[in-house]
């Protein structure tokens, strides 16, 4: 459900959402969130979203390919600013610790896709279902969380496409 811009009243807007949503466009809609979004507009078009995000996820450990439960609790503090407002060398201005800068498009804004996109910031890029996963053998590809096949592998650490690419930068 998309809110108009230019509903959003002076003082602001506080939105309370509960439902589920898919996180990596697998087709379900598989992640159940809860969030709590303070939109105030700032100007210009731009709006100031604080909030808070709690999520439930399933994640594919990034090693043995398990799936695994991983829970989500960001706040967030983001300006939203409509595409092409802000001149080119705005970004560079930035310094850190300032607020983040997302874009929106047309008049409107989508709530659940700014939950989204706040939810696979929060997810960790090598989602791993233990620090101490094992990963599959390289050769026939056993879960050594699970059992030892007794093949050589490269050194510990190393698994799959990893090896596979350190292969390739030797050629
Ligand atoms: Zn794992
Ligand atoms: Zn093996």
């Amino acid at each position: 459900m998309a809110i108009k811009i230019n509903d959003i009243p002076p003082e602001g807007l506080t939105l309370e959402l509960a439902q589920k949503l898919d996180l990596f466009d697998k087709g379900t809609d598989s992640a159940e969130f809860t969030a709590v979004l303070r939109i105030k507009p700032h100007g210009g078009g731009i709006l100031h979203v604080a909030g808070h995000v709690q999520a439930a996820t399933t994640l594919e450990c990034s090693r043995c390919l398990t799936n695994f439960s991983h829970k989500i609790d960001t706040e967030l503090n983001v300006d939203l600013a409509p595409v092409g407002s802000l001149g080119a060398g705005a970004e560079h201005e930035l310094v850190p610790g300032e607020l983040d800068i997302e874009f929106y498009q047309g008049d409107e804004f989508e709530p659940v896709e700014f939950v989204r996109e706040q939810m696979l910031i929060a997810v960790p890029m090598v989602p791993l279902h233990s620090p101490e996963c094992k990963g599959l053998c390289s050769v026939c590809g056993q879960d050594l969380n699970k059992a030892e096949c007794g093949h050589q592998r490269n050194g510990p650490g190393e698994f799959g496409a990893f090896a596979a690419l350190k292969d390739l930068l030797k050629k």
